[in-house]
């Protein structure tokens, strides 16, 4: 039988894929490290000699909490060879090997486990050290250091025991540095440093070089089960059962004279991922000296000059790596006497920006196929390259100097620096008359704070949630917005908010940062990226829309926001809030007016209908008419037909209507001009129509000051005004008379849109545009409802083409916002078209949930605790919304195969969701504009995660 082989050396790699079987196996046998220092010596880079102990052998240490038998044999029989590759010998006094023992398991475990350097270093060794290298401060600087890590790593000394001598010394010296400690005074540290060893222990620091070596191996083993280690795997689930290789590997130093140096380099520009080498070095230095930042480096190129044989085969092993991992390759290096060794290559971290060119660029030089280039870049760098941003050390600098505000909910991404206003009013006058940039800071947003919203660069709400209103619109429209900033307390009259002990005034200056939610006291600096020239980005997700089996459409209320949408690549428009519009200031009144009206004239056209129902039916009361009684009723009918055409509350609320259709026409032509030939889903009026009105505390506090103060003027109609709110007032308005309700109780509010939008769509067919509408109907939660509704639109849509003589594709379908609906979408597919989830109330209506007071009350609680994996309203629920969606998508494609499904609420723009909505059948998700890249990324991983 032959021994169990414990040890491979870097060169062995072949025999280790052997015995494990793959790539992943030798991973799992060398570690991580291990594996890429073998790798790296297979392809011919030189690495520095060494070994690596697997993880079999860790696992068995564990076992009999000693090495394995035979292992430690095999790894002094490596040493030789190492011996013999460095022309050095470990422990000889004229030419000693130092070598370093690295921790390395299978997944990268940053920090978790133990290392030693300079292993082999003695009294005697490092005397030999000096006369080789002639840099005794460099030697015992580097016996200090073996002692301090070998004393808290090795035998468990804690740290502070030298960091007190090290104090002292410097105390002593009168220096505050370390790099300003002499020769002498390092000697002299190094020699108190073994009186700690000897104090603690009561034993001498071992000078024999095998032992060290010995211990520090077994030290590293004990590591994979200390508590931080053990912590981490938990986090990161990883198996206890993998064990950490060590990696045995021979020192070199670049700072031994002008021919030796040492850098660290980026194969491309991690910044702009501009293909040319970016790294700097140092000659004479070493590799902690680069990282540290203690001396001055310089750039790269640089290096051509001072070494430039070393510099020409460190171009070579570059793109060899990069060639050979197909990735923008990180390396650090060490030039000792002119001989160039590599040291460390890993797959380089790079800013957005780099991510997207680095993956556009290496498809078209051949390294990798379109499909790896999109898994390389991640959903979240897309969306970077759409908004400003703040530089990291932007940011940082501001929190060192104590500017950070406040902290919340991040509801839209981007950056934005402003002046503070309190109202929506006073921030677009700011705006408009004064040029100001201004931000808006409000406890919460309502419909009325949009012209607010829209003049703002930035938003901040000290209530509310991801899917609140300023939220949803923010993210709409681009804005960056935090919401639910539960520090920032807002006083009104004073016209100023405090914060974490900070106090802004109106007009002061403040940056957030709406993709960390995080706000700022005075301005930062903004980079703004131009998105149409990002040429990669654009040719990146057309590659995405290949892949993809979901479409991406966008969430437009305006034709400049669809045509922006289009820009960015949506294939249709997914939801189109028509109320947004009865927002405008000069259609405010008219929808007022509207409302006001509506109950008195619809009680008259209730009477009316159904009085011409008897009548029709011959029946009145359970009884037959008679002759005498079908006169008197069509008398009834006549006086009632009077009545309303000369009831003043008729003609105000059929005149508002009158006045709000062609308005409504104009808006959706626009938005069929936009998205000629895509499909374009408006919804009909969804919300309370309490919202297009004063709030009631507004109201009765204007009231009873008028009536107060005497004030008599205008106070009839305040009065009548307040009548019609206090009768519209509901407790739970979320849950009340909206959506489809309105459609039953109001019909003529959606008769209305069915008729401006069919005219619109007549007239952009009759210029050349393909128009496509589909009709939304929102919030059902019955078949009957629908069946109640949806025929009478689709009548007046079959009249005004029959009118204009036109013909169009149409749609008429509903949205999928309570679970109701959801658990009988069988039978409402039997009635609907399309079916759109509305997942901020399905949310909502799942979880029990107030989409606008769970995150301020609770829910960012429950996050933090655990109960809840994640944000609902941020990511899809998929065991409980999920789970409706799935139920729905399944029986409304039962009865109706061809059933268009997509998902309009905030999720669509998340890419977790999105995979979800892949995975459930969608045909397309839709989000705001500024989302739409990113969510054809995401739409193209998720396909490709699941061939
Ligand atoms: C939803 O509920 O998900 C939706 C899109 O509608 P709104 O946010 O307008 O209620
Ligand atoms: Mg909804």
């Amino acid at each position: 039988m032959t021994e169990k082989k414990w040890v491979y050396l870097f060169s062995e790699v072949e025999q280790a894929e052997k015995y494990a079987g793959s790539w992943d196996g030798v991973r799992g046998l060398l570690g991580g490290k291990g594996a890429n220092l073998a790798e790296m010596s297979r392809i011919g880079v030189p690495v520095p000699p060494g070994f690596t102990i697997t993880t079999e052998a860790c696992n068995a240490y564990q076992d009999i909490h000693d090495f394995p038998e035979g292992m430690w044999d095999q790894a002094l029989t490596a040493l030789k060879v190492v011996e013999e590759r460095a022309g050095k010998k470990f422990g000889d006094a004229q030419n000693p090997l130092l070598v370093s023992c690295r921790s390395g398991a299978k997944f990268s475990m940053p920090g978790m486990m133990d290392t030693v350097l300079n292993i082999g270093m003695n009294d005697e060794t490092a005397k030999g050290m000096v006369a080789l290298t002639g840099n005794d401060r460099f030697v015992y600087d580097s016996y200090r250091r073996l002692i301090q890590m070998f004393g808290s790593v090795v035998l468990g000394i804690d740290d502070e025991a030298f960091e007190e001598v090290l104090d002292e010394v410097k105390k002593e010296k009168g220096v505050k540095m370390d790099t300003e400690l002499t020769t002498a005074d390092l000697q002299e540290l190094t020699a108190k440093f073994k009186q700690v060893v000897k104090k603690v222990k009561g034993f001498d620091f071992p000078q024999e070089p095998l032992k060290q070596l010995e211990l520090a191996a077994k030290a590293v083993f004990d590591s994979w089960n200390s508590k931080r280690a053990i912590d981490y795997r938990r986090r990161e689930n990883i198996p206890d059962d993998l064990g950490t290789a060590v990696n045995i590997q021979t020192m070199v130093f670049g700072n031994m004279g002008d021919d030796s140096g040492t850098g660290v380099a980026f194969t491309r520009d991690p910044q702009t991922g501009e293909k040319k080498m970016f790294g700097d070095y140092l000659i004479n230095a070493q590799g902690e000296d680069v990282v540290a930042g203690i001396r001055n480096t310089s750039p790269i190129a640089g290096l051509g000059k001072d070494l430039p044989e070393a510099y020409e085969t460190f171009l070579e092993i570059a793109e060899k790596l990069e060639n050979h991992y197909h990735e923008m390759q990180d390396v650090e290096f060490t030039i000792e006497r002119k001989k160039l060794w590599m040291l460390q290559t890993r797959n380089g971290k790079r800013s957005a920006q780099a991510a997207i060119k680095i993956a556009y660029d290496m498809v078209m030089e051949g390294f990798i196929s379109k499909e790896e280039a999109i898994k390389r870049v991640t959903p979240e760098q897309v969306d970077l390259m759409l908004h400003p941003q703040f530089s990291v050390a932007a940011k940082d600098a501001a929190k060192k100097e104590g500017r950070l505000l406040a902290t919340g909910v991040n509801a839209s991404p981007g950056a934005a620096v402003g002046q503070v206003y309190f109202d929506a009013d006073k921030a677009e006058q700011m705006h408009r008359d004064e040029g100001q940039d201004v931000i808006m800071v409000r406890p919460f947003t309502k419909p009325d704070d949009v012209h607010g919203m829209l003049a703002a660069k930035g938003i901040l709400t000290s209530e509310g949630g991801a899917t609140s209103h300023a939220a949803v619109v923010a993210r709409q429209f681009g804005v960056p917005c935090i919401v639910g900033a539960s520090m920032v307390s807002i006083d009104m009259n004073k016209r100023q908010l405090t914060s974490n002990g900070k106090l802004v005034k109106e007009g002061d200056w403040i940056s957030l940062d709406g993709a960390s939610g995080e706000a700022f006291i005075g301005k930062l600096d903004l980079t703004t990226p131009d998105v149409e020239k990002q040429t990669e980005l654009m040719a990146l997700l057309s590659w995405a829309d290949d892949i993809s089996r979901l479409q991406v459409w966008a969430n437009a209320d305006y034709p400049k926001d669809a045509r922006r949408a289009r820009s960015y690549g949506a294939k249709g428009i997914g939801l189109c809030r028509t109320e947004h519009m009865f927002f405008e200031e000069e259609r405010l009144p008219y929808v007022q007016e509207m409302i006001m009206n509506s109950e008195k004239t619809q009680k008259m056209l209730n009477n009316l209908g159904a009085l011409e129902a008897a009548l029709k039916a011959g029946r009145r009361e359970g009884r037959a008419l008679t002759e005498a009684d079908r006169k008197a009723l069509e008398a009834e009918i006549a006086a009632e037909k009077k009545q309303i055409a000369e009831s003043k509350g008729a003609k105000a609320y059929f005149g508002a209507l009158d006045y709000l259709l062609p308005q409504q026409r104009s808006d959706f032509y626009g938005l069929f001009e936009a998205m000629d030939g895509y499909p374009v889903i408006i919804r009909l009026i969804d919300p309370p129509l309490h919202e297009f009105l004063p709030s009631m505390e507004d109201m009765l506090t204007e009231v009873a000051t008028m009536r107060a103060l005497g004030q008599t003027e205008g106070l009839a109609e305040k009065e009548a005004l307040l009548d019609v709110i206090m009768s519209l007032h509901e407790s739970n308005p979320m849950m009340g008379l909206r959506g489809i309700r309105l459609g039953i109780v109001y019909p003529d509010i959606m008769k209305m849109q069915v008729r401006a939008i069919f005219e619109a769509a007549s007239d952009a067919t009759l210029k050349g545009i393909v128009a496509k509408p589909e009709i939304m109907i929102p919030l059902t939660g019955h078949v009957n409802e629908l069946k109640l509704v949806q025929p009478t639109l689709v009548q007046i849509a079959k009249q005004v083409m029959a009118e204009k003589g036109v013909e169009f594709e149409y749609k008429f379908g509903t949205m999928i916002e309570i679970p109701r609906a959801a658990v009988t979408a069988g039978e409402i597919a039997e009635v609907a078209e399309f079916f759109s989830f509305g997942t901020n109330d399905l949310t909502q209506m799942t979880f029990g949930y107030s989409r606008d007071d769970a995150e301020r009350n609770f829910l960012v609680t429950y996050v933090e605790q655990g109960v809840l994996p994640l944000n609902p309203f941020q990511v899809l629920d998929r065991d409980g919304v999920g789970k409706l969606m799935k139920m729905a998508v399944d029986d409304g494609r039962a009865v109706r195969p061809n059933l268009e499904v997509g998902i309009c609420g905030e999720h669509g723009g998340d890419p977790s969701s999105i995979e979800f909505c892949h995975l459930v059948g969608n045909n397309y998700v839709s989000c705001s504009p500024f989302r739409v890249p990113l969510a054809r990324l995401a739409a193209a991983q998720a396909a490709l995660r699941h061939r």
